[in-house]
């Protein structure tokens, strides 16, 4: 598989707060892969990082093109969609109108709505409420209507930071089944921020695991399940 993702040498700061040290990460073409880690470990920071709502050096490389200088609307248009810790809808526009605001990016309004389809399709939920105010839907109908909107960017990569938050573990199960019908049928690539790592390491295929901005860890996602004391120095589980 070849490289779609490639972070070299990134470091990120709040302020004088150092929160990445010289993180090195790929994530594959097509692949799943699971940022795990502590509270405070920099996750999140490495999802602001890519697309560089955070104050970084060091270089990132997308599909062969260096994005380390781009504005983050750039980087967006280039593939990278990101879903948001807390979800990032607007509240007070209906599910529809959500789904909606992608519009203008796309060049092709035909293939934009036959993407709206196909929220509709993967997240039934959604098609039943597309005229409810955002604001008001469940956590779980949150959460999956900020997907749909990701996936109204077309992406190739998306960048989920904790898409099982608050969530009841049964909507969290339909979530992640849906997540995975997302990679495999639609080819779209992921880098998953998660507090639940069992969960993370079903889906992912690499795993990275931070502490306090660094990788401690890293590999086939079947190794770090298959090694107890990797999971309870760092997983506690
Ligand atoms: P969590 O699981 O709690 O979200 P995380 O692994 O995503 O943790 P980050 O949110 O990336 O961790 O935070 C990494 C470090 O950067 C922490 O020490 C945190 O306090 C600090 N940090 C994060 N955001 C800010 C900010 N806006 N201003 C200052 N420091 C920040």
């Amino acid at each position: 598989m070849a490289a779609l993702l490639e972070i070299r040498g990134v470091s990120a700061w709040y302020g004088m707060i150092r929160a990445l040290y010289d993180l090195n990460l790929t994530v594959e073409e097509g692949g799943v892969t699971a940022l795990l880690g502590a509270n405070g470990a920099g996750k999140t920071t490495t999802l602001r990082a890519i697309i560089n709502m955070v104050r970084r050096n060091g270089t990132m490389v997308l599909s062969g093109d260096d994005i380390s200088k781009c504005a983050t609307e750039t980087i967006v248009r280039r593939g990278v969609a990101q879903v948001p810790e807390g979800r990032g809808t607007f509240v007070g526009l209906t599910v529809e109108e959500n789904l909606r605001l992608a519009l203008h990016t796309r060049r092709s309004r035909a293939a934009a709505l036959r993407d709206m389809e196909m929220v509709y399709d993967l997240f039934p939920r959604l098609r039943e409420r597309q005229k409810q105010q955002a604001g008001t839907l469940s956590g779980g109908e949150q959460q999956m209507l900020a997907v749909g909107r990701a996936l109204m960017l077309s992406p190739r990569l998306m960048l989920l930071d904790e898409p099982s938050f608050g969530l009841a573990p049964l909507v969290v199960r339909e979530i992640f089944q849906v997540l995975a019908r997302i990679n495999t049928e639609q080819k779209v690539a992921m880098l998953i921020v998660e507090q639940n790592a069992a969960l993370a390491l079903e889906l992912a295929d690499t795993v990275y695991l931070l502490e306090t901005g660094r990788v401690v860890a890293s590999g086939p996602s079947d190794l770090v399940r298959n090694d107890e004391a990797l999971r309870k120095a760092y997983l506690g589980y």
